[in-house]
């Protein structure tokens, strides 16, 4: 076994890939790691795979699996996490955004300090303010008070340590790859650190998160969050929420009703019905909008549990 498996996820990196690997191999000869690379490529349609083969010829640590299309960043990591060997799992983004130089540390974090998991914290960033840097801030906001891990201030850092056992307990899939901690805690790792990071602006291609597949990540965050409370039975919170605004709508109905009737009786115009018709419009509104957002969210949480959601198709591996 090797003392540490580094994962790779990578999508259309074919520039990066080479100064990436002699990095990672001088660091890990400067400390004498017994270690294994393990790129996923991700549906790649440029040279990447090309690269990756002829890399492969000078340096026998390089695995690799080649996914048919491109399926994002947690299936990618889902693979490299079930193929890894290694103690301590390292993964890192392909881009040259993460640096190697800083492995030795994570790697001592994991196996002396005896963290579970060890994530980076990129405390100075080089990324679009605007489109990243400001977003993720209140994302990491969220997700700290969400998840009740407080320590931690950049979730989504590609830089992370892990000790073996986690990586092969834990299920990475839709854009979860954001919220490994959090998956980390719900599966009984509670150890988990942070460590400050170099970062660096990407040096060849473009990133391939921008804002829309933010927002998408919230979903997850909030189904996450729902089935570690109510674990495999929303229907119970579902039917209390529809009892609760029935019973809502029931009253609202029942007054306007006692309204309209003492009105007639007292033989002036009932102002609850005919005067405010609005009342009305916005207490159904309210519900059939309770009623959808309740029939969207059920859906969210099946198709996350359905039991295909890693279901990626490997067209090639190296081993
Ligand atoms: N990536 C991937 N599949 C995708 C999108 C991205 O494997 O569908 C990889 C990408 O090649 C990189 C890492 O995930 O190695 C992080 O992506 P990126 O650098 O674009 O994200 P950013 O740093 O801008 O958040
Ligand atoms: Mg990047």
């Amino acid at each position: 076994m090797p003392d540490i498996s580094v994962v790779i996820p990578l999508y259309n990196e074919e520039e990066s890939l080479p100064e990436l690997t002699s990095w990672i191999k001088k660091v890990m000869d400067e400390h004498q790691f017994s270690y294994e690379i393990i790129f996923v490529d991700d549906g790649s349609t440029d040279n990447s795979w090309k690269v990756i083969e002829s890399l492969r010829e000078s340096n026998e640590h390089i695995k690799a699996i080649k996914f048919r299309k491109n399926y994002g960043k947690s299936p990618g990591l889902h693979c490299g996490f079930a193929k890894a060997q290694g103690d301590v799992v390292i993964t890192m983004d392909a881009d040259l955004q993460d640096s190697p130089d800083e492995i030795p540390e994570l790697y001592r974090m994991i196996q002396e300090d005896g963290y579970d998991l060890v994530s980076g914290w990129k405390k100075k960033r080089y990324d679009p303010k605007l489109t990243k840097n400001l977003p993720s801030k209140l994302f990491n906001a969220s997700a700290r008070k969400i998840s009740g891990i407080h320590n931690l201030h950049d979730f989504n850092c590609g830089l992370k340590a892990y000790k073996k056992d986690v990586v092969k307990n834990i299920e990475v899939y839709n854009d979860m790859h954001r919220y490994i901690p959090y998956l980390a805690k719900e599966a009984g790792f509670t150890k988990i650190g942070e460590k400050v990071v170099q970062h660096q602006a990407r040096k060849y291609g473009k990133s391939k998160f921008g804002l829309s597949r933010f927002f998408n990540g919230y979903l997850d965050l909030m189904t996450l969050w729902f089935t570690s409370k109510f674990g495999r039975k929303p229907m119970h919170f579902f039917g209390l929420l529809g009892s609760l605004v029935f019973l809502i709508g029931f009253i609202a109905l029942a007054i306007i009703l006692i309204n309209k009737f003492v009105c007639l009786h007292e033989g002036v115009p009932a102002p609850l019905v005919t005067d405010r018709p609005y009342f009305f419009i916005a207490l159904t509104a309210m519900i059939i909008g309770t009623q959808l957002f309740l029939a969207g969210f059920i859906g969210e949480l099946l198709s996350r549990q359905s039991s295909d959601r890693n279901s990626y198709k490997i067209e090639q591996e190296l081993f």
